[in-house]
């Protein structure tokens, strides 16, 4: 039996990728060697990274935007954002929904001044601060903020408006799966091995206004400008993540787009949501209804010493990655973009069953 892929990242990835994967893995772009074996400098290889540049670009109607594929993870994105963006006296502000975002607003504290802007934090980061109630800097050299909380299954539904400030957002955990008002941003960053792809690259989206503000200063590997300059190809890149990563692309183009994504992933996170919500408070959403991620559902069970119950029957129906983060527990359930909207409807049956035989 398939199980079904809620795994947290590194995630389910689509099926008709892994099968191209396999099917052409002996013979990349009729070179008649593997992927894992052409040089990044060879004409086929070049030819994939400017093509997978341009599908990113176009996925998100990003005409302003320069996409980039580095490594080190969305994590060395904490610190490369200040390095380049955060000048001596001056300060960002970042707003607090999760633990990524204090992460990289730790991170930024330890190269220069920051500011927070909003925080959810005394409310167990339930939601998502209202854009109107954030409390914002008029010079900070840039916002940031954490589009959606992979651990505590929040997610952006509005967005600050520019106002003179740039808008960075760590979209790991929920980029493409929506459409976005992209000209209101300047750099977003990913980890691909949420909804992009495999562990191994990053993707950063960086408008041509801001890239030209860059600090100089910085190591080179750690300068956006090192990379838009070599078209991510300064050194030798994550290879076959690219590869994959552009294979995913295209199947979202075929999907249909982020506006047919966007529809079956709310549809999908409107199954599992639904069988929390008619339970009759045997599970209880973490989430505040209005700051719900359709892409990270976290919930208790009501009897929380029954929650490994829970976990070991729901691992042997099939359902894997269920467990909550190590830092909060609970069940999350991650419902990225490749994760069949037939697995949503087999967790929510299995669900409200459970809660009915044991209840
Ligand atoms: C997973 C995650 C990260 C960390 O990503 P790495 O690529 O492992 O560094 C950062 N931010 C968010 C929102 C995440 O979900």
């Amino acid at each position: 039996m398939t199980p079904h892929n809620f795994n947290a990242g590194p995630a389910v990835l689509p099926l008709p990728v892994l099968e191209q994967v396999r099917d052409e893995f002996l013979d990349f772009a009729g070179t008649g060697m593997s992927i894992l074996e052409v040089s990044h400098r060879s004409r086929e290889f070049e030819a994939l990274v400017e093509q997978a540049e341009r599908r990113l670009l176009g996925l998100l109607g990003a005409s302003h935007m320069r996409a980039l594929f580095l490594q080190g993870g969305a994590s060395t994105q904490f610190a490369m954002v200040p390095l380049n963006f955060l000048p001596a006296g001056a300060s960002a502000d970042y707003v607090l929904t999760g633990l990524w975002s204090e992460k990289a607003c730790e991170e930024a504290a330890r190269l220069g001044t920051v500011r927070v802007a909003g925080s959810s934090r005394p409310q167990q980061y339930r939601h998502i601060p209202a854009v109107d109630a954030l409390v914002r800097d008029p010079q900070a050299a840039y916002l940031h903020l954490t589009s959606n909380n992979t651990i505590y299954g929040t997610q952006w539904h509005q967005w600050p408006a520019r106002a003179g400030v740039p808008i960075v957002a760590d979209m790991s955990s929920d980029i493409l799966a929506r459409p976005l008002p992209i000209d209101q941003f300047d750099l977003i960053y990913a980890g691909a091995q949420k909804n992009l792809g495999p562990a191994g690259v990053t993707v950063v989206l960086l408008s041509e206004a801001l890239l030209a503000t860059a600090a100089t200063t910085a190591p080179t590997m750690l300068r956006y400008a090192t990379h838009a300059t070599a078209r991510s190809l300064y050194n030798t890149p994550p290879v076959f993540a690219i590869y994959v990563l552009d294979l995913v692309l295209r199947w979202i183009e075929a999907a249909g787009g982020l506006a047919a994504l966007a529809e079956r992933n709310q549809r999908k996170a409107a199954y599992v949501y639904a069988a929390i919500d008619q339970s009759d408070g045997f599970y209880r959403g973490h989430a505040d209804p209005a700051s719900r991620s359709w892409m990270n559902v976290t919930f208790r069970l009501a009897d929380v010493p029954r929650e490994p119950a829970f976990l070991a029957a729901a691992a042997a129906a099939g359902f894997v990655g269920l467990a909550g983060h190590r830092s909060v527990g609970g069940i999350r359930a991650s419902l990225y973009n490749a994760l069949p909207e037939a697995s949503c409807v087999a967790l929510a049956e299995f669900m409200t069953d459970f809660a009915r035989r044991t209840g």
